[in-house]
């Protein structure tokens, strides 16, 4: 069941780098890629401008021609990716491919001066070499820490490669290239580029860390662990509008504990709140993966199950009512042992309509039939379930 990981305990530092993010992260990740193909599209018809401009002038034709290859190359892949990231089909390892994708570009850039026997400008460039920096920027927006360490690497890699080839092959200091447009080779500045191309990648996966903590905050509830209202309310037109996009059924479900105001009376606010914790821990390990529970407020909780029709997702909501109805609930410092029930209402699509509002409130209005009808009990289109 896809749930927050805020109250996990703190796993290692190198275990945290290298683990999948979360799903409520890949949904971000998404959305952050979209950002990176409009950016890069338009950077790259800014760059475009740069070598036609002084191809008109006549400045440097080779190195203009170079850069007008290179660029026209960059602005089609960009055209490319964004026409995909377009189509919705956005996978995980199109983050990765496409900030690899990024850093390599700007590797092929510098290593053409190295075919074309200008190493000067490949490895003191003033321009192509920053846009590294851009790169591994933008894979901040992928939220995953391993993107961030791998695109870094591999700027850091393919550079030190290019430089590497260049001072081997040439002897870069010589009389023969003078007047030295582009400076003489230093080894202090390239190594003192590679530092900073590590602290950049340091500092974009510390801004990641960072950001997944705020998403986790902002989409969490922090008493249930559960998510929150607001990310329900987000996901849940993504979800119905993903159904109806490949035409699959999905089911909601909404789900009330009966008579928690007495259970609050009688044993208090903080049992209450323990309750709350243990019930849902229950409805967290009846879900799939791919299944979405969220506190839709007080007692009352929503799940979505994507590809699921109304008759499966009824047997296993009626599961978890059976396994709440059985499960006592200790209440701590009073010695006592009480058990809660739970009533659901569900609804389908396409059967209840085609929008998340419509769905909501047919759901909404058999949860209110299951607690007209008694209680302890799943009301759906076709049948209700109940303990004999
Ligand atoms: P019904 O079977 O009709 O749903 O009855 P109910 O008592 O569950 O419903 P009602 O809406 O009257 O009361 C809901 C109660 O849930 C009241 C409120 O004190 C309690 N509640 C809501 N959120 C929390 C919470 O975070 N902690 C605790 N301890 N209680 C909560
Ligand atoms: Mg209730
Ligand atoms: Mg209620």
């Amino acid at each position: 069941m896809r749930q927050h990981v805020l109250l996990r305990k703190p796993g290692s530092f190198w275990r945290s780098l290298w683990k999948p993010p979360d799903q409520f992260l890949l949904e971000a990740a998404a959305t952050g890629e979209n950002l990176v193909a409009r950016i890069r599209l338009l950077l790259t018809s800014i760059l475009l401008l740069i070598p036609l401009v002084s191809l008109w002038y006549e400045q440097e034709p080779w190195e203009n021609l170079v850069g007008l290859a290179v660029t026209l190359t960059a602005f089609l892949v960009a055209l490319l990716w964004f026409w995909l990231v377009q189509q919705g089909i956005y996978r995980h390892w199109l983050g990765l491919a496409s900030s690899l994708l990024d850093v390599t570009l700007v590797s092929l850039a510098l290593f053409i001066f190295v075919l074309l026997d200008r190493p000067h400008t490949a490895v003191n460039s003033k321009v192509t070499f920053e846009a590294y920096f851009l790169a591994i920027a933008a894979t901040c927006l992928r939220h995953d820490v391993r993107i961030c360490v791998l695109a870094g690497l591999s700027a850091i890699g393919q550079y030190a490669l290019i430089v590497a080839i260049a001072a081997t092959l040439w002897d870069l200091n010589s009389p023969e290239f003078a007047p030295f447009r582009y400076g003489f080779f230093n080894w202090s500045v390239q190594i003192s580029r590679l530092i900073l191309m590590l602290a950049a990648t340091v500092i974009g996966t510390a801004v990641v860390f960072r950001v997944q903590r705020l998403l986790r905050l902002s989409t969490c509830d922090r008493m249930t662990g559960l998510f929150n209202r607001g990310y329900f309310d987000e996901r849940v037109l993504d979800e119905v509008s993903r159904a109806s996009r490949y035409n699959r059924p999905l089911t909601l479900v909404m789900i009330d504990i009966d008579h928690f105001k007495t259970f609050n009376d009688s044993y208090g606010h903080s049992a209450g709140d323990e309750a709350l914790r243990i019930l849902t821990s229950i409805m967290r390990s009846s879900f799939r993966q791919s299944d979405l529970t969220a506190r839709y407020g007080g007692e009352e909780f929503v799940v979505i199950l994507p590809e699921t029709d109304s008759t499966v997702a009824a047997e296993k909501v009626d599961k978890l009512r059976q396994l709440i109805e059985s499960t006592p609930i200790p209440i701590s410092g009073q010695g006592a042992v009480e058990r809660l029930t739970i009533s659901a209402g569900l609804a389908c699509f396409p059967e209840d309509g085609p929008s998340a509002t419509q769905i909501l409130d047919a759901a909404d209005r058999r949860l209110f039939a299951a607690k007209r009808q008694g209680r302890n009990r799943i009301v759906s289109k076709e049948r209700v379930l109940a303990s004999s």
